[in-house]
């Protein structure tokens, strides 16, 4: 008998799969018929193009960039942009379909999209960034639009590409348009309150599940992977509400102290240090990954995807995970975390601050007034609540975790527009 080699074991799941398992535990929890349930899992709409740049040295390289949208029945799609090495069809379709189950979790109109380019920014210009930004813009003209399909920033992507997303499809446009995009330089129309929107909600989240599992917050204590936006927002109000951020990560390393990082000191040692948080003396060095398995009450991934799988769930130690990053639990973790009785707030619910708040810039764009930065977060911690309670109460009825409830909440939105609309 020859000898066969053994498989190895697949530790890193296809984001679009991972998200299509929940979406059809969801679908048969709701019952959905299969019309709809056929109709859901295709996006109505994948592009792919091809991006020539001229680098500074005088060189043209070819970047391939995606827009992909998943679901427009609910309004205008909406999604960020990432600039990424990891960037593929297959993530960014995952993504797309994620934004459209947030929009509707959190109730506000839209559906979802997600666009990316396959791009090192680290490695690239200011210059080059532009260029390459605004070559993709032209090639999106007939797919963005304030009605049709409105971009935000993403993992590698900030207000700066937003503006010159804004700049480009305005000046094609002749008039300046600037409900085309969210995430905006405020002085170009973006809202208060949109920077730290997403950190702002996982805390919200974070806080509303404490009550739920009686954690008092002043004795809580808190470990953070990535410290980009969603994890240094969310690090620094957490610390600032009482709760002992004891780890923080980022690319460059892992940094733990059981008496409580300074986070304040941490987000200016980042600033002064190039953005990253290499040689942060305010903690002892760990490994990345142990710094998902601490005995901590919360666990708030918000690097990355997949980054608690089947090889580490059964040492995640943490009494609740609140996922700031979309997709940090593979679907084949999902089970080994619940049958720990981890309470976790799922992705689609828990970081989806960032794109109410985008949600109310788009509203300020088209009513042409600005709301002060308390209005905006008073009324995105309220939907914020609002939709963690609505989650939860759908979760102790279906008996299923707050992730699928926060699947069956969507999902069950969106299915009922298709059945008003109608069309197919
Ligand atoms: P960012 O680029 O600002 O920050 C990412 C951080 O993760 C950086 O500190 C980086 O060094 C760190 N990181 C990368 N790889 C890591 C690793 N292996 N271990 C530890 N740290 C690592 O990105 P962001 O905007 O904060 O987004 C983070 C996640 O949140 C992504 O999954 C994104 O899709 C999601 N998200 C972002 C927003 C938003 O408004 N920015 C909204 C919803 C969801």
């Amino acid at each position: 008998m020859s000898y066969v080699e053994p498989a190895p074991i697949k530790d890193h799941e296809n984001p679009f799969e991972s998200m299509m398992s929940r979406f059809h535990i969801a679908s048969q929890a709701l019952g959905l018929n299969d019309e709809v349930y056929n109709v859901l899992k295709n996006p109505v709409k994948q592009v792919i193009v091809s991006l020539p740049v001229t680098m500074d040295d005088g060189s043209i390289r070819v970047f391939e960039g995606y827009r992909v949208i998943h679901s427009n029945i609910l309004g205008p799609s909406k999604g960020g942009i990432r600039y990424d090495m990891g960037v593929n069809i297959d993530e960014v379709k995952a993504l797309a379909a994620w934004m459209t189950w947030k929009c509707a979790v959190v109730d506000i109109p839209y559906g979802g999209a997600k666009g990316g380019i396959r791009c090192n920014p680290r490695q690239m210009s200011s210059g080059e960034i532009e260029r390459l930004t605004r070559s993709y813009t032209q090639e999106m003209f007939s797919i963005f639009g304030p009605d049709r399909d409105i971009p935000a920033p993403d993992m590698g992507t900030g207000p700066r590409e937003m503006a010159w997303i804004m700049d480009e499809y305005s000046r094609a446009n002749g008039m300046t348009i600037n409900a085309v995009v969210t995430g905006k330089p405020i002085v170009l129309g973006g809202s208060t309150g949109r920077t730290e929107a997403t950190g702002r909600g996982v805390m919200v989240s974070a806080f509303a599940a404490m009550e739920k599992l009686k954690i008092n917050p002043y004795h809580s204590t808190v470990a953070v992977q990535g410290f980009g936006n969603v994890g240094s927002h969310a690090a620094l109000l957490m610390e600032e509400r009482g709760s002992k951020v004891v780890a923080i990560s980022d690319i460059s390393g892992a940094y733990y102290n059981p008496d409580g990082i300074n986070i304040q000191q941490a987000v200016e040692f980042r600033a002064a240090n190039n953005g990253t948080l290499a040689g942060f003396t305010g903690g002892e060095v760990i490994e990345g990954d142990e710094l998902l398995t601490l005995e901590v009450d919360i666990l708030i991934p918000a690097a990355m995807e997949d980054v608690i799988t089947v090889k580490n769930a059964e040492q995640v130690s943490a009494r609740m995970i609140v996922e700031g990053a979309n997709g940090p639990t593979s679907a084949r973790a999902d089970d080994i975390i619940n049958s720990k009785g981890t309470l976790v707030v799922p992705d689609i619910l828990a970081n989806a601050g960032g794109v109410t708040v985008s949600y109310f810039e788009w509203v300020q764009n088209r009513l042409g007034y600005k709301w002060t930065r308390d209005r905006v977060n008073r009324r995105s911690d309220r939907i914020m609540r609002e939709s963690f309670e609505r989650v939860y109460q759908t979760a102790v009825k279906y008996g299923v975790s707050m992730r699928i409830a926060a699947y069956i909440v969507a999902i069950d939105k969106v299915a009922n527009t298709y059945k008003f609309r109608g069309g197919f």
